[in-house]
């Protein structure tokens, strides 16, 4: 699986990613974006 957040699209290895679900579909989220998720982003 590769390893790549599918908000900003980062592939850093030295980067944290969670695993998340979205729009019914298993996706990474690095820990950068996960605040933007959780409030809500736009
Ligand atoms: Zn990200």
């Amino acid at each position: 699986m590769e390893t790549k957040c599918f908000v900003c699209g980062r592939t850093d290895k030295d980067v944290v990613y969670l695993n998340c679900v979205h729009q019914g579909q298993g996706k990474l989220v690095c820990v950068r974006c996960l605040p933007v998720l959780i409030h809500g982003g736009h």
